[in-house]
């Protein structure tokens, strides 16, 4: 998942404010996995919504969205190197495309 810091960015990108105190919140490596919790995003989103106002609340959004697009990425990047990596050592050659 990217780190907080390119989160920063790209809220500052978005909105011209970084919002690190709620990625920070998010990220926080205690209470990481219940925070990205898709689940909660209703509750969380009320709250957040209070405090950041509604360009918070979709800086939220975005950080979980971001942060599904990196883990998959990075699941299909090991996943296909696993499969090179098995096909080659059966001897498996590699279709051209
Ligand atoms: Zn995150």
């Amino acid at each position: 998942m990217p780190p907080v810091e390119k989160h920063l960015k790209i809220s500052t990108e978005r909105t011209g404010n970084d919002f690190r105190e709620l990625h920070e919140w998010i990220d926080d490596p205690e209470k990481k996995a219940e925070r990205h919790d898709i689940t909660k995003i209703h509750e969380y989103g009320r709250m957040i919504e209070e405090k950041y106002g509604e360009k918070g609340l979709q800086e939220y959004i975005q950080h979980i969205h971001d942060d599904v697009k990196a883990k998959f990425e990075h699941t299909v990047h090991d996943f296909e190197k696993a499969m090179k990596e098995t096909l080659a050592y059966f001897g498996v050659k590699e279709r051209e495309k």
